[in-house]
């Protein structure tokens, strides 16, 4: 250490109380809502593992993020590797009014070398791959890990499903279950993106875990090769967060929308035709179901087709959808339904709430 550093540390040290390890690991066990933990090292730093319920922020963003993260009533434990930059940082945040802040005598590693556990970080790899999304203040490792534990069942692999699940792999969502029973046909191409001229006559779901294989080796697939129907259902959905309809039937849909009001599962909901679409987000916890917004089964459309780029944007539209969810960031779609229309280049939004009597979702039916 130069002169000028080691007197700042030395000054720092005097101030910021240091915990052993052995106490860290009892604060952690009362589970107390103002006990906050949090790791301060860089990210290329996480082959160690990290504590379990750490807040990951690394020291170089620590002035700028920490108000948005945790309260000054809070009592703070900050760790590094050793406990140079916690102690450091500890004073830092003395001076921009947390009273209550701590350092872990020897960070990590002697956490690590008395026995205490440690869970896995997103790897070297990962972090790579995914800078931009983590040099995002709404996401940083936090969000991202959550990405990378997050699991998504799309049910239909056609023109809505192909960008749900390309966007989805390639943002790092950690799992995904490919549910159609049918296989590629030369007309879908235009629309299913995720499919070429060697996927013609292979299942669908199949051939859209190889592509989506090629492009993260490290997403965890679930195929089924098979159609989703009241009898499979909610076991199905039990295994995932969240669901995206990406079908192109109303059948499919009351399906899903039973299952999840049963299992308590958010579905994201959308549907496209000719030149036009429309989104919303169901959760019959937090809003209205499927049956609410279509007490009687909608009108069937007169047109066609869709365009393809109108399926892209609609099924663009439920992935980004499924990432704020993931993320519990934005304002969710709970009770909006937004309506695309290709040719005016336009959406639009109607409100819908719950019905009190809805067969599906209301405790009073
Ligand atoms: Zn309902």
């Amino acid at each position: 250490m130069s002169p000028v550093f080691e007197e700042l540390f030395q000054q720092a040290r005097k101030t910021i109380p240091l915990i052993h390890a052995s106490e860290l690991f009892t604060l952690l066990s009362l589970e107390n809502p103002q006990f906050k933990l949090m790791d301060l090292r860089e990210t290329d730093e996480y082959h160690q593992g990290k504590i379990a319920g750490a807040i990951m922020l690394p020291r170089s963003r620590l002035e700028i993020r920490v108000e948005a993260l945790v309260k000054p009533e809070d009592t703070l434990v900050l760790y590094c590797s050793s406990d140079v930059r916690s102690v450091l940082a500890a004073q830092v945040l003395l001076d921009m009014g947390f009273p209550n802040v701590s350092a872990l005598k020897g960070g990590i590693t002697q956490w690590i070398a008395q026995g205490y556990p440690c869970e896995p970080c997103l790897n070297e790899h990962y972090l790579k791959r995914f800078e931009s999304h983590i040099n995002l203040p709404e996401i940083g490792v936090p969000g991202q890990t959550l990405l990378k534990s997050a699991r998504v069942l799309i049910v239909g692999m056609g023109g809505l499903g192909s960008p749900v699940a390309l966007y989805l792999a390639a943002a790092g969502v950690g799992e995904l279950g490919l549910m159609d029973a049918d296989i590629v046909h030369l007309s879908n191409l235009p629309r299913q993106i995720l499919y070429g001229m060697p996927s013609l006559n292979l299942p669908k779901a199949w051939s859209a875990a190889y592509t989506l294989q090629t492009l993260r080796d490290d997403l965890k697939l679930n195929v089924l090769n098979e159609r989703l129907h009241a009898g499979n259902a909610c076991p199905i959905i039990e295994n995932f967060d969240i669901v995206v309809d990406a079908s192109d039937n109303i059948e499919t849909r009351e399906v899903i929308n039973a299952a999840c009001v049963d299992t308590n599962t958010p579905w994201v909901y959308g549907s496209v035709s000719g030149f036009e679409g429309q989104v919303s987000l169901l959760d019959a916890q937090n809003g209205p179901c499927y049956r609410c917004l279509w007490p009687n089964p909608p009108p069937t459309p007169l047109s066609s087709g869709p365009l393809n780029t109108a399926a892209g944007l609609i099924g663009l539209l439920q992935a980004n959808e499924t990432l704020k969810l993931l993320l519990g960031h934005g304002e969710p779609l709970y009770g909006r339904l937004l309506l695309w229309n290709s040719l005016e280049c336009r959406l639009r939004e109607i409100q819908f709430s719950k019905k009190p009597n809805c067969p599906v979702c209301s405790t009073n039916a």
